[in-house]
């Protein structure tokens, strides 16, 4: 059986040579945020619990990537980098100023392409033109924010988008080309193990080439952890070694086609009020790979 491709040799492969994504904040906004579809966010959204300190700052695309530069200095020999458009919605803006935005990063020294993280409902016709036009120059890779299958789930978190409305932007952007990502988030209220397989199992038959997912994460100041901490809503509680379990489950029912990028998510612990793990990615790993049946 063919083994499942590490995501680093994945992106050596696609790049020709070992690349570090570097974050940018661009400024963007959500239309989940500014009133467009609602102003509360994704109730479990704070966007401060995934920015690097050098991704925060009100400096230029090129300032940022820049700094983020300096900072992996010296660290990796023959490294070239990813601009990654993670904050809020990376596709949120007129397509222009788009344009402007993605070729500034393109422009910087040893940026080799872009990572852009949006949303499924931020995929228009004109966005699909654009990143198809810069994938014929540098390639482009796209994470669209899934999270779930389940409509009832995707309502209860206010994303103020549908699953169907994720199928349909994932694939219209694999039949322009590109390199497509998907996002899920294990443990969101309601959700039992037989949900996240059945989503899992749904991801599988998208044309994606990879797949990330983690953990939820109660983040202070967001809904979830106001709802949590009244106890209006009930939030799983796994050991790491239970997760890691699960995720042995998951990974399993994936396609070995798909890249796993990752499996956990690690918010800073100022911020963080569940679940108090305490790993590192790496940590985190280790007990994946360990034997403790
Ligand atoms: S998770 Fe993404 S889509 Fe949801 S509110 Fe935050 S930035 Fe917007």
């Amino acid at each position: 059986m063919t083994e499942r491709q590490e995501y680093s040799n994945f992106l050596k492969h696609l790049f020709g040579t070992r690349v570090q994504k570097l974050n940018v904040n661009a400024g963007f906004t959500c239309p989940n945020r500014d009133g467009t579809l609602g102003i509360g966010g994704c109730t479990y959204c704070n966007n401060a619990s995934f920015t690097p300190a050098f991704g925060r700052c009100s400096s230029s695309v090129t300032q940022q990537l820049l700094d983020a530069k300096h900072f992996y200095r010296g660290k990796y020999a023959d490294t070239k980098y990813l601009a990654y458009f993670q904050s809020f919605t990376g596709t949120y803006a007129p397509v222009d100023k788009l344009r402007l935005l993605y070729d500034e990063a393109l422009s910087v020294p040893d940026v080799v392409g872009l990572v852009v993280s949006t949303r499924p409902d931020c995929i228009g016709n004109e966005v699909l033109d654009l990143l198809e036009d810069i994938n014929n120059d540098h390639r482009v890779i796209v994470e669209i924010g899934v999270e779930s299958s389940h409509d009832r789930t995707l309502k209860l978190i206010n994303r103020c988008h549908s699953w169907q409305c994720a199928q349909d932007a994932i694939k219209q952007l694999a039949q322009r080309g590109l390199v497509v990502g998907a996002h899920l988030i294990l443990g969101l209220p309601g959700e039992d193990e037989n949900d996240m397989m059945t989503t899992v199992d749904e991801i599988g038959k998208l044309p994606l080439a990879t797949v990330k997912f983690h953990q939820l994460q109660v983040i202070k100041g967001t809904r979830l952890a106001h709802e949590w901490s009244r106890g209006d809503v009930e939030v799983v509680d796994w050991t790491p070694q239970e997760y890691a379990d699960l995720c042995r489950r998951i990974i399993g029912r994936i396609p070995k086609h798909i890249i796993i990028e990752r499996m956990v998510s690690t918010a800073p612990p100022q911020l963080l009020l569940h679940p108090k793990w305490g790993l590192k990615p790496a940590q985190f790993k280790e007990i994946f790979e360990s034997d403790f049946e």
